[in-house]
């Protein structure tokens, strides 16, 4: 069988159990023996409503207007007060002018209400400012509150139903359109494996004539480790939205590096990241047949599982090697290159083991850590140029990769989060694909877990 028709068959092997319990006998059956539940999540197609149903914002001010006024703009059919019984698809609770924790109360009691009604694959987004190191006691304990609340509401909802939130950076208004595109994302299909996660606009951002089926139309995008698995999936999604694709991967896996490439109309370039000229090399590429390079993202990784007492020079150096040491060398090129310019994006593949840390992946843990500090320490050399960049910290993905796992450990490692089952390499696709659009051009320097609120860590 094919790399790429052994993913699908073991995706759809999850999705079988999934649909076993989801109706009739089986869903007796699992709730009988407290098997998990999960819920058939609501995935992003460009023709499907952006939620299924009336949207209820909940909040009161300028800041609340605002996004009520965005909400109708998009054709939203948009509530602003709760009318009992009345299903709802999602709740938006825009909480920016909160100065004081007892001022919770009201809007969380009126969403407590309110979930009784949610429809299947709800959204709760809130919409609020983190809480500062400067900020009074008063004004922190309420901001960060909210961390808390979304958090716990995401553990409590059901049925595939997700709460998220969005952080305005100090002078960001609630409907900032970098804030926009957030809550777009979250209300979307785009976030069915983001659960209890934020993501902060930082600055205002330019979203005006988004098309929204196709935002990356003209753009040019790069994916490394594309010939299968999560990067196949980026490589189609950015395509799907738009962008000409370079996609590259080893030469070994040259057949179905090609395969993914004349799927989507892109191009493939057999290319090991580990090269000292890899951001070159991709450069050339990219200008020489497409005369522009306008989205690089860093996919391609490699586990070398062992425990720190039994670890080897060959395993540390070369997760060390393909999960990092490469992309920060061909950041440096991309970054040196005035073809790398204007409305730019690099976005890399973390993973929440660089966040909560595993047992026997000291190694792998300390390359996708270090794609964290790495992200966040190169936005202000991508805001010196008018770019962004961010990190995709996948949780347990149906791919190859965690198809190695022992059975006992991933069936663990699968149930492991609110939504009670792992993510489809579509899944981290569609984050990442957002993190590219015109539209975020004021989010930068996030770090978001696709993980369905995995419970370790964050
Ligand atoms: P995969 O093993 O299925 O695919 C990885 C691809 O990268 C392969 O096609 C491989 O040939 C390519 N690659 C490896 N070394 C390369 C090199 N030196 N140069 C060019 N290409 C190279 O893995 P996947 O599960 O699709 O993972 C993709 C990314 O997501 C990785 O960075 C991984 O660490 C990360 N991730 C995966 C999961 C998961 O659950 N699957 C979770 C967290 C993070």
């Amino acid at each position: 069988m094919s790399q790429t028709n052994k993913a699908s068959a073991i995706r759809d092997k999850s999705d079988k159990y999934t649909e076993f319990v989801s109706r009739g006998f089986g869903r007796d059956l699992a709730k009988r023996l407290g098997l998990p539940q999960p819920a058939v999540l609501r995935r992003y197609s460009p023709n499907a409503p952006l939620v299924e149903g009336p949207i209820l914002v909940v909040g009161q001010g300028a800041g609340a207007d605002g996004v009520a006024r965005v909400l109708l703009d998009w054709h939203q059919d948009v509530r602003r007060h709760a009318t009992p019984k009345e299903k709802l698809g999602a709740i938006v609770v825009v909480l920016d002018a909160l100065e004081h924790p007892e001022q919770l109360s009201d809007p969380m009691l009126t969403i407590g209400a309110a979930l009784r009604d949610l429809n299947r694959n709800a959204r709760i987004v809130s919409i609020s400012r983190p809480a500062l190191d400067s900020d009074a006691p008063a004004l922190a304990a309420a901001r960060n509150g909210v961390d808390g609340i979304i958090r716990s509401v995401a553990k409590e909802l059901r049925a595939g139903a997700t709460a998220n939130g969005v952080l305005l950076a100090n002078g960001i208004a609630a409907d900032a359109p970098s804030a926009m595109s957030a809550l777009r994302f979250f209300l979307s299909g785009r976030s069915a494996f983001v659960d209890g996660q934020f993501l902060t606009a930082s600055a205002d951002g330019a979203a005006t004539g988004t098309d929204w089926a196709r935002p990356l139309d003209g753009s040019v995008a790069v994916v490394t480790g594309a010939a299968r698995g999560i990067g196949a999936a980026i490589a189609r999604t950015l395509a799907r939205d738009g962008a000409t694709v370079i996609a590259v991967d080893v030469p070994a896996a040259g057949d179905h590096l090609a395969a993914v490439a004349n799927s989507i109309r892109g191009t493939a370039l057999q290319l090991d990241v580990t090269a000292p000229d890899a951001g070159a090399r991709i450069l050339e590429h990219a200008i020489s047949r497409h005369g522009r390079l306008d989205i690089v993202v860093h996919n391609a990784g490699i586990t070398r599982d062992k425990l720190l007492a039994n670890m080897d020079a060959a395993r540390w150096d070369s997760v060390i090697a393909v999960n990092i040491a490469s992309q920060l060398r061909m950041n440096e090129a991309f970054l040196a290159s005035s073809s790398f310019a204007g409305n730019a994006r690099i976005i890399s593949v973390s993973s929440t083991s660089g966040i909560a840390g595993n047992r026997g992946q000291s190694n792998y843990a300390a390359s996708k850590a270090g794609v964290i500090g790495m992200v966040r320490s190169t936005a202000k050399l991508m805001a010196e140029r008018g770019g962004t960049v961010n990190a995709v910290a996948p949780g347990f993905i149906e791919t190859d990769m965690t198809a190695k796992i022992p059975f006992a450990t991933r069936e663990v490692a699968r149930r492991l989060n609110s939504l009670q089952q792992g993510g489809r390499p579509g899944d981290v696709a569609e984050a990442i694909a957002y993190f590219a659009q015109p539209a975020a051009a004021g989010v930068t320097a996030n770090v978001l877990r696709v993980c369905g609120q995995n419970l370790v860590g964050q």
